[in-house]
């Protein structure tokens, strides 16, 4: 079942529909819960957890063997974490996780085109599905995003839509394209954010069913943040685990509108001005689920906090001399970590996740830029 997260309008989940008719985003409910003892005779992709993600035949699975990345531990700024190892997902970002759900569900739906928008990593995750389904995406693009993640996302077969202007302008543009199309967007789509359930379920799984004290997220348009959070959330409520982990949303401050209203205890984003930074995958000024990101933050008890330019490109050199290599947007998590410390709200008896997002080798032009080489 699909309800709206604004008006409660339902819909049955047998018809393609991406938001309700008043125009708001919808929730996916009345998805099963996997059997834990099952899982030792399931494939080591995050299909293990298919009564989890609200597709009904498993003939529509459409996957690239995505998931059950490591958990690797290791320390950073003095503090011992565990890194959940997203960046080594099949497109080099963890959006596979959301994409394998939300084209499996375009399968089963029958949708033979869509529109997607995306500043890079999410393109080319659906480019790829899409492909390999055998549907026909037309992906918009900025024009400014770089050279390499534009040739990822044409090689794999979508076709490229660049638009002038801000990141804001290709999101307009794709709303325009989806009146005659279908809109695959991972800041929309309820079956995106129940792929992102699964980061809970394997570091439960990973940990033994422990909960971690803390886990450490970047925040976007917030799909990552929420699905961990109800992956969580379902985790407590199977009774699978013992406790609710505290989240932290971490935003980079050139770009921080989720920061700026849990400061001010607001509901919904404020306005903001927005600067071009080092974090491009989680620069969106005005992101669609701010109301559920805020309320995950709250019901966890977590935090939002900040981190600059100068301690991403700082902490994603500290990574890649411990052999871990990621894109700059990646690194904020880690970044957090000092400042976390500094001020006493993590400490090293607590049992930190540090969510790893992005491939370094995606950014390349970028990292070369800044670095030389
Ligand atoms: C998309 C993305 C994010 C942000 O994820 P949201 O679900 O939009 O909050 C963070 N890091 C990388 C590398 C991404 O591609
Ligand atoms: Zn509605």
């Amino acid at each position: 079942m699909l309800i709206c997260s604004k008006c409660d309008t339902r819909y049955q989940a047998d018809q393609p529909r991406w938001r309700c008719d008043c125009g708001s985003y919808l929730h996916l409910s009345g998805t099963g819960m996997f059997a834990k003892a099952d899982l030792h005779t399931r494939p080591q992709t995050l299909w293990r957890y298919f009564e989890s993600l609200g597709i009904s035949n498993r003939d529509n699975i459409v996957s690239l063997g995505e998931g059950c990345t490591p958990l690797l531990e290791d320390e950073i700024y003095n503090q011992p974490v565990l890194f959940k190892m997203d960046q080594l997902c099949p497109t080099g970002s963890f959006k596979d996780r959301g994409t394998t759900v939300m084209v499996s569900k375009l399968k089963e739906w029958g949708v033979r085109h869509v529109v997607e928008d995306s500043s890079g990593n999410a393109g080319a995750s659906v480019s790829a599905y899409t492909s390999r389904a055998k549907i026909q995406a037309d992906i918009y693009i900025p024009g400014y995003t770089s050279g390499g993640k534009a040739t990822q996302i044409a090689l794999y077969g979508g076709n490229l839509v660049k638009v002038p202007g801000t990141r804001e302008d290709t999101a307009r543009a794709v709303l325009e394209a989806a009146e005659s199309s279908f809109y695959a967007s991972h800041n929309w789509s309820p079956y995106f954010v129940a792929g992102l359930k699964t980061v809970a379920y394997e570091v439960a799984e990973q940990l033994d069913w422990r909960s971690p004290d803390w886990i450490v997220l970047p925040v976007g348009g917030g799909s990552l943040f929420i699905g961990v959070y109800l992956g969580w959330r379902e985790l407590v409520e199977a009774g699978y685990v013992e406790k609710m982990p505290r989240l932290v949303a971490v935003q980079a401050d050139n770009c921080d509108p989720i920061y700026q209203a849990w400061k001010q205890g607001l509901d919904t984003v404020p306005e903001i001005s927005k600067r071009e930074g080092a974090a491009e995958g989680i620069a969106i000024s005005q992101p669609v689920k701010d109301k559920d990101i805020l309320q995950a933050i709250r019901d966890s008890d977590g935090i939002a906090c900040t981190v600059t330019d100068e301690e991403i490109w700082e902490t994603l050199r500290l990574l890649a001399r411990r052999g871990v290599y990621v894109e700059p947007t990646s690194a904020a998590t880690s970044a957090a970590i000092k400042q976390l410390s500094a001020d006493g709200i993590i400490s090293p008896q607590d049992r930190v996740v540090v969510q790893l997002t992005g491939m370094g080798l995606k950014a390349t032009d970028k990292i070369v830029e800044h670095f030389g080489n």
